[in-house]
């Protein structure tokens, strides 16, 4: 409940790209805080281009796809959700060099729980539940990315630990920004 109180403010527009993998709750918090059309999601767009959003063989023209919406947002200076496992530097980095050349402010927010947690929310989600192993795979990939993401230059790095973050106000201020 205390959590609920904590504000967090972001510039609007920005690009927010959500970390951590699968069942860490990145959908929930995105349609939470966001706009749909605000969201672009790598299972929406394996969705779209095979029916599957579990379909792994269509991820490379997914995450083109994905680099393409975030790519005429940000040029029309909208602010734009990455809701992808992000914890690759280079998928960061091609969003993140987006950003820039908009001049729009990447922040990240990073979803660090324990693996359990993921296992369980993962079992509990609503479109497909990936294979423990790759849960597991992805889990054991957070702690490079959350170093990585201090040494990235996003304009703000959120990192939700405690259960109940997710709750947090996010509140967007135009040309505003203040880190927790
Ligand atoms: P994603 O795989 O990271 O996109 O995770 P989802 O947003 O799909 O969430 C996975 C499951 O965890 C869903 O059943 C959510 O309802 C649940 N979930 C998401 N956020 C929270 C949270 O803050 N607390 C709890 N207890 N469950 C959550
Ligand atoms: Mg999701």
């Amino acid at each position: 409940m205390e959590n609920a109180r904590v504000q967090v403010t972001i510039p609007d527009p920005a690009l927010v790209l959500l970390v951590g993998p699968s069942g860490a709750g990145k959908s929930t918090f995105a349609e939470r805080h966001f706009r749909p059309t605000e969201i672009v999601s790598s299972d929406a767009a394996r969705a779209m281009l095979s029916d599957d959003p579990a379909d792994q063989d269509a991820s490379a023209e997914a995450f083109q796809v994905l680099a393409l919406i975030v790519n005429g947002r940000l040029r029309r200076r909208l602010t734009t959700v990455v809701d992808a496992t992000n914890l690759r530097a280079a998928n960061r980095m091609r969003y993140q060099r987006l950003a820039r050349r908009y001049g729009v402010p990447a922040i990240a927010i990073a979803f660090d729980l324990p693996l359990d947690a993921y296992r369980t929310r993962n079992g509990r989600r609503d479109g497909r539940v990936v294979a423990d192993r790759v849960v597991e795979d992805q889990a054991a990939r957070m702690p490079r990315a959350l170093a990585e993401l201090q040494n990235e230059a996003y304009a703000a790095v959120i990192v939700l630990r405690d259960p109940g973050d997710e709750q947090m106000a996010l509140v967007r201020r135009r040309g505003h920004i203040s880190n927790p």
